[in-house]
C-alpha cells in the first residue's frame, strides 16, 4: 500500500482535439483526489501519435485546464522531478525499456505483412476463435531478425503474452476485474525501438512518474488489462486503477459526438461560466455525502472520495447545466457580471448608457441562464425592434382601446418628473387606472410599446429603466402604429 504522501495522479491529455468536458472532469477528479489526499497532481502531454498531435490544442488543453484552477506541480510548463513530461522528449526512455524487453525476449520483432495478419485472421475465423495475433514471428531465430532488420523488411515490436493467463486488477469504482490473456494475444507496443505505442508509453512514464493511482475514463478499462500484462514484463509494480463512468445522454444512451465532445471553449463562447461547468461536470457522476450541489472548488476537494463516484454511467443533461449556470450568474456581483458580459454585449451598450446598462442586467440577472442570453434579452432596452401592431391587444380588446390606454397613460406620465421614474412610483401613479379599467387592458399594450416583445420584464421597470423621453418616444410610436393600422382598415 502507499502511504498518503505518496498519491500521486496525472491527467495525461493527447493533444489531438480541442480541450473536451470529459477531459475536464476526469482533470477534476484527478485533481480534487491529491488535493484531498495532500497528493500531487500532474499533467503529462501524451503526444506520440506525432500525426495528430498538435501544439495547438496543446495550448489550448493546458490552458483551458489552468484557467479552470486545475494547477497541476509537475508538467511541461512547470517542469518537475519526473520530467520531461511531453512523450515526444521521452524517447530515450522508452528506447531502453523497449530494448531490454527484447533483450530479455518478452518482446519479439514481427515481419508479418498486412496480408500476412489478414489471412491469419480470417483462418481463425473459420475455425470459430476470436482472432489475434497466431504468433508466427515468435520462432524467429536472432540471426533471422537481424538480416530482415538489416535488409530494411518492415516489422513491428510486439509483447509475448503467454495464453492462459488470468489478469485481473481490482479497480476503486468497478471493483474486481478479471481478463484471460488468450483474448489479448500478442499485442504490438512499439513501431520499433524509437517508436513506442500508446499503451507502452503509457506504462513506463506512470512508473518512472510514479503514479500510484490511475483515474481515467471507462473507455479505457478494456486497456488496463493490456497495460498490466507490459507491467508485469517490465517488472513493474501495480498501480491502483479507478475508471470513472461513461457520460450518458438524459435518455440514458451512449453520448454523441455533441455536448460532451464539443469543446470546453465552445461551452464558453455559448456563455457558460467555467465555474459553473466544473461544478455541473463535478456532479456528473459523483455526489458528496451530505447531498449538496453548489460547490466551490475547496469545498469539493473537502467533500470528495473515489469510492463515491458511481459506477453506472452518468446522464449529461443540458438542463441542469443551465441551472447551475443560472445560480453562479445570480451571485456574480453587480461588476463582476458586466465584466463577464463584455465579451457578449455589443460595445456600444457599454460605452453609450450606463445607466440602462445598470437596469439591463438588474432586469435579467435573473432571468438568463446563459450570459448569451443577455443580448436576446436586454436588446430591447438598447433599440426598440419592429412588431406588428396586432401585438398591443390585449386578448379580448381592440385596437381602438389598446390606443385609448396608451394616450391615457402618456398623459399620467407627462406629468412625472424624470427623477421619479422609479418603479415604485410609476406603479403608484398607473395602478388606479389599471386597476379601475381593467390590468391587462392597460398594462399590456403598455408593456408591448416599451419593449415590442411578447415577453419581457414587467412595465413599471421598463419604464423605470428607459427613463421620461424614450418611454414616451415608445408610447408614441405604439398609438402612431395603431393610427396608421385603423386609418388602413
Ligand atoms: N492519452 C490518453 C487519453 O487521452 C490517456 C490515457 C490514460 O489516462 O491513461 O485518453
Amino acid at each position: 500500500m502507499v502511504g498518503k504522501q505518496d498519491i500521486r495522479v496525472r491527467i495525461a491529455p493527447s493533444p489531438t482535439g480541442h480541450l473536451h468536458l470529459g477531459t475536464v472532469r476526469t482533470a477534476l477528479y484527478n485533481y480534487l483526489f491529491a488535493q484531498k489526499e495532500h497528493g500531487t497532481f500532474i499533467l503529462r502531454v501524451e503526444d506520440t501519435d506525432q500525426g495528430r498531435s498538435l501544439p495547438i490544442y496543446e495550448n489550448e488543453i493546458l490552458d483551458g485546464l489552468r484557467a479552470l484552477g486545475l494547477t497541476w506541480q509537475e508538467g511541461p510548463d512547470v517542469g518537475g522531478p519526473y520530467g520531461p513530461y511531453r512523450q515526444t522528449e521521452r524517447t530515450q526512455i522508452y528506447k531502453t525499456y523497449i530494448e531490454k524487453l527484447l533483450t530479455e525476449r518478452k518482446a519479439y520483432y514481427c515481419f508479418c505483412t498486412k496480408e500476412d495478419l489478414e489471412k491469419q485472421r480470417e483462418a481463425m475465423l473459420v475455425e470459430g476463435i476470436a482472432p489475434k495475433y497466431a504468433g508466427t514471428c515468435r520462432s524467429l531465430s536472432a540471426q533471422q531478425v537481424q538480416e530482415k532488420l538489416a535488409a530494411g523488411a518492415s516489422s513491428v515490436i510486439r509483447l509475448l503474452v503467454s495464453d492462459g493467463v488470468e489478469v485481473s486488477f481490482d479497480d476503486v469504482i468497478r471493483g474486481s476485474i478479471s481478463v484471460m490473456s488468450n483474448t489479448i494475444g500478442d499485442m504490438v507496443i512499439a513501431k520499433n525501438v524509437n517508436t513506442p505505442l500508446f499503451h507502452l508509453a503509457n506504462v513506463v512514464d506512470d512508473y518512472e512518474m510514479k503514479i500510484s493511482h490511475v483515474i481515467r475514463g471507462e473507455d479505457h478499462i478494456s486497456n488496463t488489462p493490456k497495460q498490466i500484462l507490459i507491467q508485469q514484463a517490465l517488472g513493474f509494480p501495480r498501480v491502483r486503477y479507478a475508471h470513472i463512468p461513461l457520460v450518458l445522454t438524459p435518455d440514458r444512451k451512449k453520448m454523441s459526438k455533441r455536448s460532451l465532445e464539443t469543446s470546453f471553449v465552445e461551452y464558453l463562447h455559448d456563455g457558460y461560466l467555467p465555474e459553473a461547468l466544473l461544478n455541473f461536470l463535478a456532479l456528473l457522476g459523483w455526489a458528496p455525502e451530505d447531498g449538496s450541489e453548489l460547490l466551490t472548488l475547496p469545498e469539493m476537494v473537502e467533500r470528495f472520495s473515489l469510492k463515491r463516484i458511481q459506477k453506472s454511467g452518468a446522464a449529461f443533461n443540458i438542463d441542469k447545466l443551465d441551472w447551475f449556470n443560472a445560480q453562479y450568474i445570480k451571485k456574480l456581483s453587480f461588476a463582476e457580471l458586466v465584466q463577464r458580459l463584455t465579451p457578449f454585449v455589443p460595445p456600444e451598450w457599454l460605452l453609450q448608457n450606463n445607466h440602462l446598462m445598470e437596469h439591463a442586467i438588474n432586469l435579467e440577472r435573473e432571468r438568463i441562464k446563459k450570459l448569451s442570453d443577455f443580448v436576446e434579452g436586454a436588446g430591447f432596452l438598447f433599440s426598440l425592434g419592429e412588431y406588428e401592431t396586432s401585438l398591443l391587444v390585449w386578448k379580448g380588446s381592440t385596437l381602438a382601446q389598446a390606443s385609448a390606454h396608451l394616450a391615457k397613460i402618456r398623459e399620467l406620465l407627462d406629468s412625472i418628473e424624470p427623477s421619479n421614474f422609479t418603479a415604485t412610483y410609476l406603479e403608484s401613479v398607473i395602478m388606479p387606472y389599471a386597476q379601475q379599467v381593467g390590468r391587462g387592458e392597460v398594462l399590456w399594450p403598455l408593456r408591448v410599446a416599451l419593449s415590442g416583445k411578447q415577453n419581457s420584464p414587467g412595465p413599471f421597470d421598463i419604464l423605470a429603466a428607459l427613463g421620461k423621453e424614450e418611454s414616451l418616444r415608445r408610447i408614441d410610436i405604439g398609438v402612431a402604429k395603431v393610427a396608421g393600422e385603423l386609418s388602413l382598415s
